[in-house]
């Protein structure tokens, strides 16, 4: 009879246990951050979501644990170390050469080779030149440590006069969009994802568009990006109007009173005219709810020349207001920077430098050159 109800005794145990699991998992299911799925609403978009939530505190229930995205100020330190890494050969390679107790013609075609080398592009390296060169000639090597005056010229050169606050923010009432526009494959929606955290961080409330509908997993890819830190994002049918996801996507920022809309567009056209049509109409149909504050172009820094067309080809078709080049720790061609600002006349605002969910940093030209410097002595 003791054997039995003990038996018993674990029986019931087990029993409660496994009920305790199962509605673990089920609250863990129903309590995860809303999502906003295809439905058969307008255009077969999905309907509003609220942004935001799913960290609600509800006593007794088992909440998703949403990431804390890293603070603006913390990234920049964390990765000034791998910019320097990735970079750092430009700027010691320089600074070698200047440091040679002759400079001569030689020389200048070194520090020339290296510029170009770096995709820092032909007029921005010749301005450098001629400035190094004018500087040397009439101060001589005596009146400033080199690498203070390559620091002073590289500043320059990167115009730190430049505004590259990103404008996304709430006024007038009304949510700041921002369209990010690039080629597929430059890390486009990556970069959404990221900069949703920089946001989430600064305790901003967010929603994304999820307009590049023509890439399979993109919709997907950006929700996850969304979930993780209790962000909505608005998406469609796969191949359906990014025009009318951007539509919907506004529509909910509006309506939910949040402080920035984020829009990942489609990058499969190189073609002006297509891009000019699409987005276009992109932009059209978001204005009619509320302004385009900010358009982002991704760049992929190591794709050089390529990218530099790409660059060229979007800000005709678009009015970029800002440049995020990304994959900057895996290339060592930063100059990259200083030609797609000089080409486009328009700032590099961030950049990536990494896989990591907070490895995007805002761009700060001060940092970059100590970077490309080493440490200062
Ligand atoms: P999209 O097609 O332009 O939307 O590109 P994705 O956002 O899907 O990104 C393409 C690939 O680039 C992914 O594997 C990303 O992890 C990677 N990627 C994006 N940004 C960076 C970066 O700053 N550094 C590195 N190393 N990889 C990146």
């Amino acid at each position: 009879m003791v054997a039995v109800g003990e038996y018993l005794f674990l029986i019931i145990g087990i029993a409660v246990a496994v009920l305790a699991l199962l509605a673990g998992l089920v609250t863990t299911r129903l309590r995860r951050p809303k999502r906003v799925e295809p439905s058969s609403s307008r255009d077969g978009l999905a309907p509003p979501a609220e942004p935001g939530v799913g960290a609600d505190e509800v006593p007794g229930l088992s909440t998703p644990t949403l990431e804390r995205p890293e603070s603006a100020a913390t990234r920049l330190v964390r990765l000034r170390q791998r910019l320097s890494s990735s970079q750092g050969g430009l700027g010691r390679g320089l600074l070698a050469l200047l440091s040679r107790d002759r400079i001569d013609e030689a020389t200048w075609e070194d520090i020339e080779d290296t510029l170009l080398a770096a995709d820092v592009g032909v007029a921005p390296t010749q301005e450098l030149v001629d400035r190094l060169r004018t500087r040397l000639r009439v101060e001589g090597t005596a009146a400033a440590p080199m690498r203070q005056i390559l620091r002073e010229e590289l500043l320059a050169l990167l115009d730190p006069t430049l505004d590259r606050s990103l404008h996304v923010d709430r006024s007038n009432g009304l949510p700041g969009v921002a369209l990010v526009v690039g080629v597929n494959g430059t890390g486009k929606t990556t970069t959404v994802g990221k900069l949703a955290r920089v946001l989430v961080a600064e305790n901003k409330q967010v929603v994304l568009g999820a307009a590049d509908t023509f890439r399979a997993a993109a919709a997907e890819q950006l929700t996850t990006w969304g979930e993780r830190v209790g962000v909505s994002a608005v998406r469609g049918p796969e191949g359906s109007d990014p025009a009318s996801v951007a539509f919907e996507a506004v529509k909910v920022g509006v309506e939910q009173e949040v402080d920035a809309v984020l829009i990942d567009t489609a990058g499969r056209l190189q073609n002006k005219t297509g891009l000019m049509d699409e987005l276009g109409k992109v932009r059209r149909v978001v204005e009619k709810q509320s302004p385009v504050t900010e358009v982002l172009l991704v760049l992929d820094a190591t794709t050089g020349q390529n990218g530099m067309i790409q660059a060229r080809v979007f800000s005709e078709a678009v009015n970029v207001t800002g440049i995020v080049l990304t994959k900057l720790d895996g290339s060592a061609k930063g100059g990259i920077v200083v030609a797609v600002q000089r080409a486009l006349g328009v700032p590099v605002k961030l950049v990536g430098l990494g896989e990591g969910a907070d490895d995007l940093a805002p761009f700060d030209p001060e940092v970059f050159v100590d970077a490309l410097l080493g440490e200062s002595a």
